[in-house]
């Protein structure tokens, strides 16, 4: 039986991850009423610990500055790459291009970091259902008008709104009911890592560094020094490759971090703690980022690769956006896919210029150094993407610069709205 709860919500946010509590926090701001539903209870463990500088923008927009500064989070001032023989490419420090609070970052305990952000949106006045699961969608004349959901004790029920915001990560919802999942050609690799305890820290100011260590056929490790000397490190590279002789996660990688003295000689004296998890062919993007009555946010609309760390800060910024667009909806009665046009170029060119840096990344041929060396002019330009400056930018001369060394790919055609026929 399901039992029609209320119908009066303004905004339904499914998921309260960083894109879900953003959106959920900045509407009910805006004096919207807004439920966020969660299936988990918080805190509860999620990968992706590394933050973009960009982020900062958005954290300040939901007043949690003071209180990112108050956890002590490890400080992040750069991103270190080391090459397959252990050399140490000279560290990009984000204050050494923008003079401002948010060229220092943090790297941050997910489970922690995402129930501060959940009671942010509490405190601006969302209500939060957590341990409730969204199982499907409820449509009127082909319009999305709410939810079903289930709680812990099994019974579903049902919640109107006038606007549903999809932002459950990379179980996608909507994405998957619409069938409207679509992986990227290229992009197809896996990732495998864990946590360990008392690793290696390189000293002083790169003791937060994010450090990206090449393996053979650009698979990569990433190293992420966290606060209470915990290390979060993982492995991408091509399922042929890690699964070539085992597919046991901790041989895996066992046997890989013998492949890079760095990262052997960091991880060796510390111990690793807790599971090794494993996800697959992780780069998708929607077919459509909206139709009447829904937007999707975050990794419930598009996930990339965790390389640029990039994640966190999209799930932010598409947060962001879509509350701004979503308000605008509201006052103006009208909470069709065509609202949302703008939201959708945006994103989508957001998304590409990061992709084309993710497709450089990975192709043999291409290096910074050899950009940098080539167009010195372009290292401000190229800093910026990294940093996250990546809405409404022009980036026509750095991808040139770029397609010289390597070939980089066609923009996705798909992302946008749906249009009425396609609902
Ligand atoms: C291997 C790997 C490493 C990564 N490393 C980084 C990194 O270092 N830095 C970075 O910025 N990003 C990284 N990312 C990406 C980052 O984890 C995500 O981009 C980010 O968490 C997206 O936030 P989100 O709010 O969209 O989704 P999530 O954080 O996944 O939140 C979604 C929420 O929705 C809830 N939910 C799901 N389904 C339902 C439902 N049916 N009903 C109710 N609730 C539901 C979930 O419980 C969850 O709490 C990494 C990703 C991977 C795969």
């Amino acid at each position: 039986m399901v039992t029609l709860k209320t119908n009066d919500w303004d905004a339904i946010v499914i998921g309260g991850g960083p894109a879900g509590s953003t959106a959920g926090a900045l509407l009910a701001e805006k004096g919207r009423r807004t439920l966020i539903i969660e299936k988990s209870k918080f805190p509860r463990y999620h990968v992706g610990e590394s933050l973009m500088p960009f982020c900062y923008f958005t954290f300040d927009r939901l007043g949690i500055v003071d209180q990112l500064n108050e956890r002590a989070y490890t400080r992040k001032h750069s991103v270190q790459f080391v090459t397959r023989d252990s050399q140490m490419s000279a560290p990009f420090y984000f204050f050494q291009h923008l003079d401002h609070p948010a060229a220092t970052t943090w790297q941050v305990k997910r489970s922690e970091f995402d129930e501060l952000m959940l009671n942010n949106a509490r405190d601006k006045g969302a209500e939060v259902l957590e341990e409730t699961q969204v199982v499907d969608f409820i449509y009127e004349d082909e319009r999305v008008v709410g939810v079903i959901a289930e709680g812990e004790d099994g019974e579903r029920s049902e919640f109107r709104a006038s606007i549903t915001v999809d932002a459950t990560g990379r179980d996608s919802l909507y994405q998957t009911k619409r069938r409207w999942r679509k992986r990227d050609p290229k992009l197809n690799k896996i990732a495998i890592w864990t946590l360990y305890k008392g690793a290696k820290r390189d000293p002083g100011l790169d003791e937060g560094a994010t450090t990206v260590a090449y393996l053979e056929d650009r698979g990569w490790f990433w190293n992420i020094p966290m606060r209470d000397d915990i290390v979060s490190s993982g492995i991408v590279a091509e399922r042929d490759y890690l699964y070539r002789d085992t597919r046991d996660l901790k041989e895996i990688f066992e046997r890989e971090i013998e492949n890079n003295v760095w990262v052997k000689e960091h991880l060796s004296c510390g111990e690793q703690f807790g599971e090794y998890w494993v996800t697959g062919e992780y780069s998708y993007r929607s077919e459509h980022c909206a139709s009447d009555g829904i937007v999707l946010i975050g990794d419930a609309f598009a996930f990339l690769d965790p390389v640029f760390s990039s994640g966190v800060f999209l799930a932010l910024k598409s947060g962001e956006m879509a509350a701004d667009a979503i308000d605008e909806a509201l006052a103006a009665g009208d909470t069709s896919a065509s609202r949302f046009n703008d939201y959708g170029e945006q994103l989508c060119g957001a998304i590409e210029t990061m992709r084309n840096l993710v497709y450089a990344f990975y192709d043999n041929e291409f290096s910074f150094g050899k950009l940098i060396r080539a167009h010195p002019d372009l290292r401000g330009k190229l800093t910026d993407c990294l940093i996250g400056d990546l809405v409404d930018k022009d980036y026509t001369d750095l991808m040139s610069a770029i397609s010289e060394i390597t070939t980089l790919p066609e923009p996705l055609a798909h992302g946008r709205v749906a249009q009425p026929s396609k609902i």
